[in-house]
């Protein structure tokens, strides 16, 4: 195990005598010497794994950590008599400080690339490597307060076996990044950093949460089994990985697979996906120290139109904000970021930002089958924004006598309360509308998704939830659009189910669930799923819709009974 600690490595501050100075500044000079060796060789391997574009946030770290204000200021402080982790700290908190005086209330995120550099310069002088999880070595299973995004698209995932966050919840962006690179998680392991030190011995299980720290050998035997249980129908679910998503009464349902990154592709395409059905662009900013230019962008969405072509890439544009913040962004402190800058009014607010986003999309787009899409859309007006400025960047890559796309699908994500409520009037500027329930339960039940103290209240069996997907299908469809859903839900067979029945036409999941999707699919008709959903009408509760439900798809379909309650439960 490692324990990934982001809190800095602190130690009183030491006075020293003159004598002792010189000796502090050598000390200091290695350190930093250290972690530049350090950065450098995160730097080469996250560019061999991932690309060019996603090593050059190891640059900034690098031009910080040379930085001559920040060294010289440490130094100063060593010559007035103070030891070298003292003065290192010392100077990084005074180049906050001015950072945090400047207008606006200064650059709060840069601060964190400091932190970062901060962190590796003292764990060196405390006599320790401070590369966190970027850099590992061994494969271990990383335990931290929390994760972000950005730390989880750069770490060295052949090295992860797993990941334990005391903080988070289900959807956090961390936590769906890991599971779509294949890694076990565990979120919400609240105190767990107060028993565990590096070296311990834990195993997790992502689908369940369960951890045990320390394992006896009768846990062992007990984890052994259950692995080999979810092997087994992993094993089953992949034989159906190349037929259709079709149900037994040949209702096709178009199942596609969410990304992050262009790396992931092979991935969907190994699991059968019939496409990306949300391609979550940001992630593309959030693991680069500046932004991606329009001609890196070209590239990654090319990839991934091309790796998928003939068939669809929904491109979602940047859905940066909230959680997804980046260095780069400059990102002013928000009281409240879920309900802040984010998605396309972050993207209309930074139009400089978005139109070269959009200017890449539209290029890339004459290489595969594309599909645009537009993230937390609440209010009409903002998707006539987005074809406003589709038509302008769109005539002057004409212009420039640049090739770019001339027929493409243009759709909403549904996934705020008010998306749902004008649906029907949404439907009539886009040809299709993708329900993002992550956010959607989030917004409609009030329940922050990263927040472990309200997860116990995060339910997709909620009948508010079901009764506005039901809605939204339904504005769709009267309005000539076709609907799908990308968020985490539909991975629960049970959902997925219901899914069916309520009417979607396409549904988008994490590339590992799509073989056993289909194993479903393939086992059900349209007309049994519509039954289950009648039968959830008549329950005022997400529990007794949840238990009742399972009840009775377990009767109607008994040879899906280990998929509906777990592996190792079917009798
Ligand atoms: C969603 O909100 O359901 C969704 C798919 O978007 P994200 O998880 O990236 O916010
Ligand atoms: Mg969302």
């Amino acid at each position: 195990m490692l324990v990934y600690d982001q809190q800095l490595p602190t130690s009183a501050p030491r006075k020293i005598t003159k004598a002792k100075v010189a000796s502090e500044l050598k000390r200091l000079n290695a350190a930093l010497k250290a972690t530049e060796t350090e950065i450098l060789q995160a730097r080469q391997r996250v560019s061999q794994e991932l690309g060019e574009d996603h090593a050059r946030i190891f640059d900034a770290h690098r031009f910080i950590l040379i930085d001559e204000m920040l060294t010289e200021q440490a130094r100063e402080i060593i010559r007035d008599g103070w030891c070298a982790e003292t003065a290192y700290a010392e100077a990084c908190q005074r180049i906050v400080r001015s950072f945090q005086s400047l207008e606006g209330g200064g650059l709060p995120d840069r601060s964190g690339d400091l932190l970062d550099v901060e962190r590796r310069v003292l764990a060196q002088l405390h006599g320790r490597k401070g590369g966190g999880f970027r850099n590992l070595t061994e494969p271990v299973v990383v335990v931290a307060r929390d994760i972000s995004p950005s730390d989880t698209a750069t770490m060295n995932r052949k090295k992860v076996l797993g990941f334990i966050t005391e903080r988070g919840g289900e959807t956090s962006h961390s936590v769906i990044l890991g599971r779509s690179l294949g890694i076990p998680v565990v979120v919400g392991a609240d105190g767990l950093l107060e028993h565990v030190q590096n070296g311990d011995q834990i195993m997790l299980d992502g689908h369940t949460g369960q951890l045990v720290l320390h394992p006896d050998d009768q846990a062992q035997v007990q984890f052994d089994r259950l692995r080999e249980a979810y092997e087994e129908l992993e094993r089953q679910s992949l034989r159906y990985k190349d037929y259709p998503a079709e149900t037994r009464d040949g209702r096709q349902i178009e199942l596609l697979a969410n990304i992050e990154l262009p790396e992931e592709v092979p991935v969907a395409v190994e699991h059968g996906a019939a496409g990306v059905g949300l391609f979550r662009t940001e992630y593309l900013f959030l693991t680069q120290a500046e932004f991606p230019d329009e001609k890196a962008q070209t590239r990654a969405y090319t990839k991934v139109l091309k790796g998928l072509a003939p068939d669809p890439v929904i491109i979602r544009s940047m859905d940066l904000g909230g959680e997804k913040v980046t260095a780069a962004m400059g990102f002013p402190k928000e009281d409240n970021p879920s309900l802040g800058w984010r998605g396309i009014r972050y993207a209309l607010g930074r139009e400089d930002l978005f139109r070269t986003q959009l200017r890449a999309i539209l290029r890339a787009g004459v290489h595969g089958n594309l599909r645009l899409m537009v993230p937390m859309v609440s209010q009409v007006e903002e998707i006539r924004e987005v074809k406003r400025l589709l038509a302008e960047v769109s005539a002057e890559l004409k212009a420039e006598g640049l090739p770019c796309v001339e027929q493409y699908q243009l759709g909403v994500m549904v996934e705020t309360p008010s998306a749902v409520v004008i649906a029907h009037l949404l439907a009539k500027e886009v040809d299709f509308f993708s329900i993002g329930t992550n956010d959607l339960i989030q917004y409609s039940l009030a329940i922050d998704r990263d927040n472990r103290y309200v997860q116990h209240l995060y339910e997709p069996f909620h009948p508010a939830i079901l009764r506005q997907i039901k809605r939204t299908v339904k504005a769709g469809k009267d309005g000539g659009c076709w609907v799908g859903i990308c968020g985490e839900l539909p991975e629960d067979p049970l959902f997925a189910i219901l899914l069916i029945g309520l009417g979607l036409d396409e549904i988008s999941v994490n590339p590992y669930r799509i073989p056993e999707l289909k194993r479903i699919i393939r086992n059900i008709t349209h007309d049994q799923a519509k039954n289950l959903v009648k039968s959830a009408w008549s329950y005022a509760t997400a529990t007794e819709i949840r238990r009742n439900v399972a009840r009775l798809a377990i009767r109607k379909f008994p040879e899906l009974e280990e998929s509906l309650r777990g592996p190792g439960s079917a009798k």
